[in-house]
């Protein structure tokens, strides 16, 4: 069966398909299902990370309501929920890595009232919003002239994106790097900074990119609530 990870929104390509009697006496803890890679999937030509590797494991362990101590639907946890916390102030937090059905689950038990975290942004000009709300397609990664990568290791925090820069580079594409964690062998040009200063260093060198800033150039930086604003703002 084709299916999509839920794990986060990328969408991976995946099959998932139920395992024979044979895999099942060899795996039977890790559930049911196992995965086959979808080599023609856009979106990861078939590459999953960690967390999409284990899905199967992830849907073997079944997910539990509870009121009171009593298992119950889901449906009825959440009713059970709102009843019990109307007309109080409450806040949910939760983080980047919930897989999209828990967020799916915390925005209707929150009753759609999500606030992303990045209200410290506020001041980042309109014109920005596109590109840090949809980012950009893979093949504009692909087709790149120069990429530089602002605190970023691909190897490390983002494979598939990896796989199209190093696209990019059999293209000539040249990669530089800047940021305080030491990168795995992919730039061309490297600058180190210091954890403590870099975010003021990094807006001061600007000169020091020329060659790879212009028309084709993909900055590649991290958007999340636990990155600086001042890093995004110097980024964009
Ligand atoms: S990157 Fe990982 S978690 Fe996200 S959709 Fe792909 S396999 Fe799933």
């Amino acid at each position: 069966m084709k299916s999509v990870c839920p794990g986060c929104n990328f969408g991976c390509g995946l099959y998932l398909q139920p395992k024979d009697e044979e895999m099942m006496a060899l795996d039977y803890r890790r559930g049911i299902l196992e995965i086959d890679f979808k080599k023609g999937s856009e979106v990861n030509e078939g590459k999953l990370c960690k967390f999409g590797v284990e899905l199967p494991e992830y849907y073997a362990n079944k997910a539990v309501s509870k009121v009171d101590g009593l298992e119950v639907e889901f449906e009825k946890a959440v009713e059970e929920a709102g009843k019990r916390l109307a007309g109080k102030d409450v806040v949910f937090l939760s983080f980047g890595d919930s897989t999209c059905e828990e967020l799916v689950a915390l925005s209707r038990l929150a009753d759609g009232k999500i606030e992303s975290g990045l209200g410290a942004l506020s001041d980042i000009d309109e014109s920005a919003y596109m590109c840090m709300a949809v980012g950009i397609p893979y093949e504009d990664i692909e087709k790149a002239k120069s990429i530089v990568l602002i605190n970023v290791d691909p190897y490390v925090q983002y494979p598939l994106i990896l796989r199209r820069i190093l696209k990019a580079k059999e293209s000539g594409c040249k990669v530089a790097y800047v940021g305080w964690r030491k990168p795995r062998n992919l730039a061309d040009k490297v600058i180190l900074l210091s954890p403590s200063t870099w975010i003021k260093t990094l807006a001061e060198l600007e000169n020091e990119f020329s060659e790879f800033l212009g028309e084709g150039c993909v900055v590649i930086s991290d958007l999340h609530p636990h990155v600086h604003p001042a890093q995004i703002k110097t980024a964009l």
